[in-house]
């Protein structure tokens, strides 16, 4: 056993504390990373404070991870010591269904193993990036391209980034489409900045008019601030995509109806209660889609790593040292970050 210091919430309602866990020796298969940055998920406070049900405690959230490789497995391929790594939301899958073998492990009719509080039949906690080190199964693992400087900016990618590029690839956002981004937090800011350098026509929808210089800035030819009826109305019948990045209950319909015939809007915020159904005749008459979509695949989630080195693209960020956390989950809770924490993990140490 490895050990390993890190930061876990013991219950609901204590704050975040320096707490030592065990890491298995990595095994044939193995990738050992030091843990360099971990960005902050908004479920990451879900499942510490327990939101959503079934969290484990001990639990130590984090599973926006960039590290280095410190340790590999003797079957170990794709990575050597010394290269940069990031590991996402899952670290394991059954890897024998149809979605596995597709490699759309996300949705794996077993279930995949979650980066923390990620136990699948019976199987022990998982523990995720607030730490100093993790091992994960090589074929979980995504090699890292970015210029060592931006590093930290990187780590939001590895669940935001992938969350949005996943729906904007496979809906094929691109030259000559229409995309809206509905919210500007964690995800939306980095759906504006995904789907602008897909070459799509981007429009930000947001309830908040203070929000257009960002917008603007981050990739989105158009701003639209979704409260104002008459702005809706102009923008009525004319996406072929909207991204659905809110994770509070509201009402679909007004977004709906942005939609084109035979438009997609999909949802990838995780609310803590339904959103109140849409009307039905809004989707009929003209063959509109409602969808979902949860991260992505290794196998995407390195192709969009990929074009995000090649293009420079990382997450805005906040650096924050690890004893910050919980201030941090207070001023996520009320949107006050541009867009995202990532802890610095040399503060733990
Ligand atoms: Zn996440
Ligand atoms: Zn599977």
């Amino acid at each position: 056993m490895i050990r390993t210091k890190a930061y876990a919430a013991q219950n609901a309602n204590s704050p975040l504390a320096p707490f030592e866990i065990g890491r298995r020796d990595p095994g044939p298969e193995d990738v050992q990373i030091r843990i360099l940055y971990c960005g902050v998920c908004h479920s990451d406070l879900h499942a510490a404070r327990s939101e959503w049900q079934g969290t484990l405690y001990p639990c130590v959230p984090g599973h926006e991870i960039v590290g280095r490789v410190v340790a590999i497995g003797g079957k170990v391929s794709r990575f050597k010591v010394g290269e940069l790594a990031g590991v996402g939301c899952m670290v394991d899958s059954c890897g024998h269904c149809a979605s596995c073998r597709e490699g759309e492990e996300q949705y794996c009719e077993n279930g995949f193993t979650g980066t923390y509080n990620g136990p699948v039949f019976g199987g022990e906690n998982t523990y995720g990036g607030y730490s100093e080190t993790i091992v994960v199964k090589e074929s979980f693992v995504c090699h890292v391209r970015h210029d060592e400087q931006a590093l930290a900016g990187v780590a939001p990618l590895l669940c935001a980034g992938i969350t949005t590029w996943s729906p904007l690839r496979h809906w094929q956002a691109g030259p000559g489409k229409r995309v809206g981004i509905v919210g500007l937090g964690g995800l939306g800011h980095m759906g504006v900045k995904l789907a602008h350098a897909l070459g799509a026509h981007v429009t930000l929808f947001t309830t908040s008019p203070a929000k257009t210089a960002d917008g603007e800035r981050l990739g989105a030819d158009e701003v639209c601030v979704s409260t104002d009826q008459d702005q809706m109305a102009r923008q009525a019948n004319r996406y072929d995509l909207i991204l659905n990045t809110v994770a509070a209950p509201h009402d679909l319909n007004g977004l709906l109806n942005l939609l084109k015939r035979d438009g997609t809007m999909t949802l990838v915020g995780a609310p803590p209660a339904p959103h109140p159904s849409p009307g039905v005749f809004n989707l009929i008459f003209k063959r509109r889609r409602l969808a979902g979509s949860l991260i992505g695949g290794i196998r995407e989630t390195q192709e969009m790593l990929d074009f995000c080195a090649e293009r420079g693209i990382v997450s805005d960020i906040e650096l924050i040292p690890i004893d910050y956390i919980d201030r941090a989950y207070d001023r996520m809770a009320k949107s006050d970050v541009r867009y995202r924490f990532v802890i610095d993990m040399a503060s733990l140490r």
